[in-house]
């Protein structure tokens, strides 16, 4: 596979790298330690890069704050406006981070910033939580990814960075869903926990594990 294969238009998707995710109020242990590694997948000749920002209101549904619970305490939250029993799904209740436009929401210093051709919100509806770069789980609130991944002609997305049991997991999966031949760069990835199950989940579920050499490699030609 090359880039005169016309078949194969690959596109970097950054997924929130952002000081309160690397070292602010929800920080992913080792998160500073791949943004060397993201800058060099940056470098590379990808059809087009994009970074992924959380996004969120001050009351976001998210945040323990919001409800006056403990810090990773769980909820049942329900799609906005439709009935009760309408597909619950649990949150675990994060410390407030990344409200926009706060220090916390910036993207975390040392990040190759100037190489991104676009930014993609998400979070943004204080009612909606949304991991994926795409879409949140009830698909009510769509970001513009998919759309710009559309008009460039993408064939294979490559996900880097944090949270890999989270923010990252959730992109990769909706990118399979949405037809993309996906891969996620392990080395160019932190998780929340270190259990690991993340990357079984997702090869199981159509994912490609890859790692930065291969992509240069691949990208490169
Ligand atoms: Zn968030």
């Amino acid at each position: 596979m090359s880039t005169t294969d016309s078949t194969f238009t690959p596109a970097l998707v950054v997924i929130d790298m952002q000081y309160d995710f690397v070292y602010g109020s929800l920080a992913v242990p080792g998160g500073s330690t791949i943004i060397d590694t993201i800058n060099s997948l940056l470098k590379c000749p990808f059809a087009i890069k994009l970074a992924s920002k959380d996004f969120h209101p001050a009351d976001h549904i998210s945040f323990a704050k919001t409800h006056d619970k403990p810090v990773l305490s769980k909820i049942i939250i329900y799609p906005p406006g439709k009935p009760l029993n309408n597909r619950p799904l649990e949150q675990v209740l994060w410390p407030v981070h990344c409200v926009a436009n706060t220090p916390g929401f910036e993207f975390v210093e040392g990040l190759d910033r100037e190489a991104l051709d676009y930014t993609v919100h998400k979070g943004t509806d204080p009612g909606i939580e949304t991991y994926s770069a795409f879409r949140d789980p009830w698909h009510l609130a769509n970001t513009s990814l998919h759309g710009i991944l559309e008009s460039h002609g993408v064939t294979d997305v490559f996900v880097v960075g944090v949270a890999g049991d989270f923010c990252v997991k959730w992109t990769a999966l909706d990118a399979v869903n949405l037809g993309y031949k996906t891969w996620v760069v392990r080395d160019a990835v932190k998780s929340v926990s270190d259990a690991g199950t993340e990357w079984e989940e997702m090869k199981n579920k159509g994912v490609r594990i890859t790692n930065s050499d291969e992509v240069k490699k691949l990208v490169t030609g």
